[in-house]
C-alpha cells in the first residue's frame, strides 16, 4: 500500500514532464508530393469539417473531401484530441494554397507544416484538440527550428478565414 501510494504520484510527476504526443499513423496517397531534406520553418494551423453527411466532425468524412479536392494537411486533429498523421513530414503537404509567410515567401508548403483541427464555422475546437494541437507543436519545435506558427487566414488574408473560433491567447500559453 505505501509502495502504491508512492508510485503513483511519481508517475503522474513523469507524465507531465514527458507530455509525450500520441500519433497515429493514418497515411493517405494524395495531395502531398514527396521530398527529401527540405527545410521547415512554419506551421500553419487550420480548421476543416465534413460539409456532406449529417457528422460533421467525420474523420472518414473530411478525408474523403481532402481526396476529391487533392489536398492534405500532415496532422489532422480528431474531436477527441486523437493525433492523425496523414503525411510524413518530410514531404510537401497541400494544405496552404495561395498563400505567403511574413516575410513575403510564397509557396508556403514547401516550407511548412500543416495542421488540421475539426471545428466548424459554429463550434471552438474542444479542450483536447487544444492540448493536443499544443503538444503536437512543442514536439515539432523540439525537432525544429520553427519561426512562424500561423492560422492559414493570416497567410492567405481574404481567400480564407480558418482556423474558426481559435483562441491564439489559450493556444499561445499552452505552447509556452
Ligand atoms: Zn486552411
Amino acid at each position: 500500500m505505501g509502495l502504491i501510494l508512492l508510485v503513483i504520484p511519481m508517475f503522474l510527476a513523469y507524465q507531465s514532464v514527458q507530455q509525450k504526443v500520441n500519433i497515429v499513423d493514418k497515411k493517405i496517397s494524395w495531395g502531398y508530393k514527396k521530398a527529401s531534406n527540405r527545410s521547415v520553418d512554419a506551421i500553419i494551423i487550420h480548421s476543416t469539417y465534413n460539409a456532406s453527411g449529417t457528422d460533421s466532425f467525420s474523420v472518414a468524412g473530411v478525408l474523403d473531401q481532402f481526396k476529391s479536392y487533392g489536398v492534405a494537411s500532415h496532422y489532422l486533429i480528431d474531436r477527441d484530441g486523437k493525433i492523425y498523421r496523414l503525411v510524413d513530414e518530410k514531404n510537401i503537404a497541400f494544405h496552404a494554397g495561395n498563400s505567403s509567410l511574413p516575410d513575403g515567401r510564397v509557396n508556403v508548403n514547401t516550407t511548412s507544416i500543416g495542421i488540421e483541427i475539426i471545428t466548424t464555422l459554429y463550434t471552438s475546437p474542444t479542450e483536447k484538440q487544444y492540448n493536443s494541437a499544443a503538444a503536437l507543436v512543442k514536439d515539432i519545435k523540439k525537432r525544429r527550428v520553427i519561426k512562424y506558427i500561423k492560422g492559414h487566414n493570416e497567410i492567405a488574408p481574404g481567400r480564407k478565414s480558418d482556423p474558426w473560433n481559435f483562441d491564439w491567447t489559450k493556444f499561445n500559453a499552452l505552447i509556452e
